[in-house]
């Protein structure tokens, strides 16, 4: 799994053992004209199973994070919780 930095297009293997799904996470990096930082997510999708990572060049508000859908299958996230809650486990982006 990488991240690629939405600012410079620098890629990050990263270690996402300490990434937890589901919560924004913030990279440093030192690519393009010098340090900086992003942020980012990574979604696991409910309806395929498939993992998505996001990434923002400025602290993500929740219409950004209400937005996001699978790269796979389609399906919006916020969706996909709302089904899983009908189904009785409950599981949300934040
Ligand atoms: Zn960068
Ligand atoms: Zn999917």
């Amino acid at each position: 799994m990488r991240l690629t930095c939405p600012a410079c297009g620098a890629q990050h293997a990263d270690d996402f053992e300490s990434i937890e799904a589901g919560a924004v996470g913030k990279m440093h990096c030192e690519g393009g004209e010098g340090d900086h930082v992003f942020w980012f997510i990574l979604c696991e999708c409910l309806a395929c199973g498939e993992e998505t990572t996001f990434t923002w060049t400025q602290v993500p508000g929740p219409t950004d994070l209400s937005d996001l859908s699978c790269s796979e299958c389609g399906v919006p996230f916020h969706e996909a919780d709302r089904e899983a809650e009908d189904e009785g486990t409950p599981r949300h982006l934040l």
